[in-house]
This record gives C-alpha cells, structure tokens and sequence, in this order.
C-alpha cells in the first residue's frame, strides 16, 4: 500500500478552473472521501490521480513516486465505478481473473487470486454466474473484486453505490468499510453524498468550485466547519444560517435582526468573535440538536415563526423562519406544533458557529 500527495494540482479547460490549486496528502491505509455538489471537481481530481486526464499544473505522487508522467497502467491503482464496467459475457470468475491473465500471471496464482477475493467479498457461489444474472449489490462486490485481485497500493472509487437503491446502499457502505478495513488499503471515494463521507472515511476533503474548501476528520469537519459552505453541507439536516448585525458595545457584543429588530446578547466568548467580524455583519448557525424550542418569550430566545413539522417517529423535525432564514430544529415528539405558530428558539452559545458576515469564514 502507499500514500498519495497531491500539491498544488490544476486542472484547467479554457477559462475554467475545475480543479484549482487543490493540495492534501493520503497516508498509507487512509480512507479518504472527495465530496462536494455536482460539479465541484471531485471526479476530475480523482481521474488526475488515476492519470486518465493531464494536469495543468503541480505535482502528484504515490507511494515515494512522482507520477505526474505516468500512464495510468503504471500508476499502481485500481479503479472502482459506478457502473461496474463489468464484462457482460464473461462469467464472474473470468471477470476477476482478466486483468491477471493480461499481467500473464501463472494460471495457479490467478487462480488463488480470484479465490481469495471472492472469498473476501462473499461471492464464492456467484463465480459461474454473468453479471446479468446478478443483483446491483452483487455486481458492485465483483468490481471491487475485480480491483482488489490486481492488489494495488491505491483503489480509487468514483460514486460506486449510487446506481444501488437506499437499503442496499447502506448495506454496501458497511461492506466497503469492512473491505478498508480488512485489507488497510488506501483508498480514495469521490461522493457527492455527505452522510456516506461521513460514515465511511478517515478523512474528507470538501469542495466546492474546484477548490478544496476543507480537508480533515469527519468529526472536526462537522465540529469546526472552515465556512459557511462547509458548515451548511456536512450534517443532515443541514446547519442552519442566519445574517445577522453585530452591535458592538466595549468588549460586549449582541447580535441584531435587520428585518425584525430584536438583540441576543452573546457569551463574553462569542461578543470576541463577533467583534471580529470584518464588516459588522455575522452569519450564525447552529445545528438543530443545539437549539431549544419556547412556547413562550424566554432569556436568551429569539422570536420565530413555524414553516413545517415533519414528525419522522422518534424524532420530529420543525423549519422555523428566524429572521428571514429557515432554521431547523429537532424536537422530542411529544413537543405539538404548528404550521405559522409563532415560538422562541434558545441558541446554545457554548455550541453555536459565527461566520464573517463578508467573507463566510469562521470566526475565531
Ligand atoms: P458530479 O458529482 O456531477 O460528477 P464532479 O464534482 O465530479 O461532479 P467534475 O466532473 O470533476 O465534477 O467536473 C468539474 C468541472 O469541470 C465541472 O464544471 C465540469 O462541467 C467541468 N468539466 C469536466 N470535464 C470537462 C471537459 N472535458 N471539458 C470541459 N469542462 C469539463
């Protein structure tokens, strides 16, 4: 196995930056998810790591190799898709022992080879079978199949479980970490789905735009998102935002409402960060488990207004307008609320997020 570095990697075409300036390193046996929305460069990056497309600029290495000229055959990884690419006439077994035969490997260990990683990924009895006469899930095990029996020091996957319906997904999210796991393979998984990044890798590298917006755990990413891009695509449902002023008063500080006129006061802490706000204005947000709902006005609550509820069984969901913006809360279910009843909703200032007001990054 082997790590990859990326630095300072572009990828252009004509006046579009698809990937831009993107550095971040994969050590040895990492899990690294790519995620971002439809467009954000996750699969360009991902294909400039496998070499199937040039770079306009800096450096790739794998392993202790700089790979920048290298062909993708050369490159020492195996790729995993969203649509297998599986051989429709060729049987599972023939399937997983082709790229060995092209490699010219013995017809003994190929045959250990396409053993073992059927073994791996349960599909032993499958080996006779063609991928027709497979389901979704059992077509995407032979693909990582056919990728693990070449034993490369990087898999590469793009998007592998989205051609799968929601149940199965789940079940083969549990599966692909298992695989990691197992092997302590580095692997690299481009998603545009946060909550299968979350689940699954060591680390994330969030973009957006062709750049590389934030690159950490998992935890840290939804502890301390960077901006609010960030902060509003990693969690589900997603961190709630809202603009507000901030009215300075010494040391102190509270934050105001442009369209409703009402004041929180802020915690000593949060009045410092707020007062370092580059324009006078904040975003703040707040995850929907950290607010409490009031029935009543109460200290430290604002006034807001219910959009929707959405009871989902042991938990309900609420989307309360606040000053302009939606916010989400989760609320015990025995908690009875109404479409356009107006409540106050208590912010947790230990657990609340300021952003810059102008450039959306994270106060500290
Ligand atoms: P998705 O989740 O929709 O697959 P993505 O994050 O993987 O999106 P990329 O496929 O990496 O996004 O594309 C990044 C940007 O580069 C997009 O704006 C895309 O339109 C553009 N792009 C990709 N390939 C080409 C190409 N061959 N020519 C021109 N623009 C391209």
């Amino acid at each position: 196995m082997a790590g990859i570095v990326l630095e300072h990697v572009m990828k252009t075409y004509g006046s579009l930056y698809a990937v831009n300036d993107v550095s971040f390193t994969v050590n040895d046996g990492e899990f690294v998810a790519l995620v971002g929305p439809s467009g954000c460069g996750k699969t360009t990056t991902l294909n400039l790591i496998a070499g199937l497309l040039p770079m306009s600029g800096g450096d790739i290495s794998i392993g202790d190799r700089v790979v920048n000229d290298l062909d993708p055959k050369d490159r020492d990884i195996a790729m995993v898709f969203q649509n297998y690419a599986l051989y429709p006439q060729k049987s599972v077994y023939k399937n997983l022992a082709f790229p060995l035969q092209m490699r010219k490997l013995p017809k003994a260990e190929i045959d250990r080879k396409v053993q073992d990683a059927a073994k791996l990924l349960d599909i032993t009895h499958l080996l006779e079978r063609k991928p027709r006469e497979l389901s979704g899930g059992q077509q995407q095990r032979v693909a990582l199949g056919r990728a693990l029996v070449r034993d490369p020091a990087v898999f590469l996957m793009d998007e592998p479980l989205s051609n799968l319906d929601a149940k199965l997904r789940v079940q083969m999210r549990s599966e692909i970490k298992r695989f990691h796991h197992n092997l302590n393979a580095t692997v690299v998984y481009v998603t545009h789905d946060q909550l299968e990044a979350v689940t699954m890798a060591d680390k994330m590298a969030v973009m957006n735009g062709g750049l590389l917006q934030q690159y950490d755990s998992p935890a840290n990413v939804f502890a301390h998102p960077v901006n609010t891009f960030v902060a509003s695509f990693v969690g589900s449902p997603a961190m709630s935002l809202i603009p507000l002023e901030v009215v300075s008063k010494g040391t102190e500080a509270s934050l105001r409402s442009p369209e409703e006129g009402w004041e929180l006061p802020l915690s000593a802490f949060n009045a410092r960060k707020a007062n370092a706000s580059s324009n006078g204005k904040v975003v703040l947000g707040a995850r929907h488990s950290t607010l409490k709902l009031h029935k009543a006005a109460a200290p430290g609550a604002v006034p807001g207004k219910v959009y929707t509820v959405e009871p989902t069984g042991d938990v309900t969901f609420a989307q309360v307008f606040i000053s302009g913006a939606v916010v989400n809360i989760s609320l015990d279910p025995s908690v009875l609320i109404a479409p356009d009843e107006k409540v106050w909703v208590e912010f947790d200032q230990d657990r609340m997020h300021l952003f810059d007001g102008a450039s959306t990054m994270a106060l500290q």
